[in-house]
């Protein structure tokens, strides 16, 4: 019988043995096993409940539009567990000149689609505002060079827009440095915006013609929200994946040290604790530094690219207060923090605004706070007693919340988001050269096309499908 080793229990090889596991439940001769360092599956998406109140540590929602996500939850049978976010809250703050600023309404990604909104809000000043606007008559790029997203959002909508907008709002996404970012590996709609209608602002007018009326709901069906999750958090998502799988088949607590290719075609995955295994099929789901550790013995240079791919440092601090003790509304869905600003945190979720389910009672309210990201790393690594007095104090000023939180958890991800810098495409485009010319070995994971929870489902089950035909061959 032939063995696929799956080599992380994230979103992606949990995907990848989800494949497998019905790929034996259909009769195929094929068996495998999924091993995972820590002690637990579910790599970043990490969901606790703690003293009734939902807690992430990792992704708090999917996007709506890929359907990685619904069809996963169809097929393990919680769909009707994805819920909607509670858009009648559906605002955001940006606090950029010492005060909280209303994010104006129709600013889709970076570019206002309604004039009065944009044009009455004090986010951004006078200047900056005529200057976003010059996009309108800014020529497109001639060349087809890569830049950052930062040069980009500076050339065509100016630095305050860069300051203000893009990079709390859309280098948060990555937690990354909009300056180090490659724009064609995170952003590529944005380049063809500009390509084909030569103003992002053009673009977005014209989308905005063209999208379709919302579709009514469907009886029974949750509203579809740009965001969406599960009543009991992300973690719903990967819990079921892991229990349609065959325990037999899952390793926890097991680290794979490396592997080694055998001369007849096959693998050896050498495993901590439970020693050498052979393998017909290796499918590597490790964050890329992780991943670079473990394949030097097939591909030095292959290791070398995946150890190019850099990481941020991050954490999510997750506080329950008492409704009554807080003095401040916290109707919207949160905030965010440009880097200008020269604060502590990036950003805070006021998760029990925009999702239901979160707290145990509607007297409390769960707040997440961002900390670290591509720059101010070495704040992930404060104590918690610190962390949790310096989010406390960046809450009061940014905020002006003075409560003390009833509960409180702090999840640290060191390296734990990649960044898609200037080059990624290229390193990526090599690394999978390399593989495709390794048969029977799979690369695949958030650190390569796309860091989103869907995406990484995608790529999990193509590499299933790719080593299940290649092992038929
Ligand atoms: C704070 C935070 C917030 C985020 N928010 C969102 C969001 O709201 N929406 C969204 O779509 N995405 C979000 N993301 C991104 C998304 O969570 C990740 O891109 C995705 O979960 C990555 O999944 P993965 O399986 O590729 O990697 P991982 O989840 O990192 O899984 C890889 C696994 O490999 C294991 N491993 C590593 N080395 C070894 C080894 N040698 N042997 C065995 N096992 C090993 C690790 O322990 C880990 O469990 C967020 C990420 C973070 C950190």
């Amino acid at each position: 019988m032939k063995k696929v080793i799956v080599i992380g229990g994230g979103i992606t090889g949990l995907s990848a043995a989800y494949m497998l596991q019905k790929a034996v439940e259909s009769g195929k001769q094929v068996d495998y096993l999924l091993v995972e360092k820590d002690n637990r599956l579910g790599g970043k998406i990490w969901t606790e409940e703690i003293d009734g109140y939902i807690v992430e540590g990792g992704p708090d929602c999917f996007l709506s539009d890929k359907p990685g996500c619904f069809d996963m939850a169809r097929d393990t049978g919680i769909e009707e567990r994805i819920i909607p976010s509670n858009d009648a809250s559906k605002r955001t703050y940006v606090f950029a000149d010492k005060k909280l600023n209303r994010l104006p309404d129709g600013l889709m990604g970076l570019v206002p689609t309604k004039l009065v909104p944009f044009a009455v809000s004090p986010l951004i000043s006078w200047p900056g505002k005529i200057r976003m606007a010059m996009d309108l008559f800014i020529p497109k790029k001639q060349t087809d060079e890569d830049e950052t997203l930062g040069s980009f959002v500076k050339r065509r909508l100016g630095k305050e827009a860069l300051d203000k907008i893009a990079e709390p709002l859309i280098g948060g996404i990555h937690a990354g440095d909009p300056d180090k970012m490659s724009l064609k590996a995170t952003f590529p709609r944005f380049i063809q915006m500009e390509q084909n209608y030569g103003s992002l602002l053009k673009a977005m007018l014209a989308g905005r013609r063209k999208m379709p009326q919302a579709k009514p709901l469907e009886p029974g069906k949750p509203k579809k929200t740009f965001f969406m999750t599960f009543i009991g958090g992300m973690g719903e998502l990967t819990d079921t994946m892991a229990s349609k799988l065959d325990s037999k088949k899952v390793h926890t607590g097991k680290a794979v040290t490396h592997i080694e290719k055998k001369t007849d075609g096959g693998y050896v995955v050498h495993i901590d604790g439970m020693g050498p295994v052979a393998a017909d099929a290796v499918i590597l789901t490790a964050p890329a530094h992780e991943a670079a550790k473990v394949v030097t013995d097939i591909d030095k240079t292959m290791s070398e690219n995946l150890a190019e791919i850099p990481q941020a440092t991050s954490a999510t601090v997750n506080l329950a207060f008492r409704r009554s003790d807080i003095n401040k509304t916290i109707d919207a869905f949160g905030f965010i923090v440009p880097i200008s600003e020269g604060r502590k945190i990036k950003a805070g979720t006021y998760s029990s605004t925009k999702w239901d389910y979160r707290t145990p009672d509607d007297d409390h309210v769960l707040i997440r706070a961002f900390v670290g990201g591509a720059m101010n790393q070495e704040l992930v690594f404060l104590n918690d007693e610190e962390m949790l007095k310096m989010v406390l104090d960046e809450l009061k000023d940014i905020i002006g919340l003075t409560a003390a939180p009833v509960m409180h958890k702090i999840f640290r991800w060191v390296k734990g988001m990649p960044q898609y810098t200037i080059g990624h495409l290229d390193r990526v485009a090599d690394i999978e050269a390399r593989t495709a010319g390794t048969p029977g070995f799979y690369v695949a994971g958030g650190s390569y096309r796309g860091v989103g929870v869907p995406d990484c489902i995608n790529v999990g089950k193509k590499a299933a499908t790719d080593a299940l035909a290649y092992l038929s061959k």
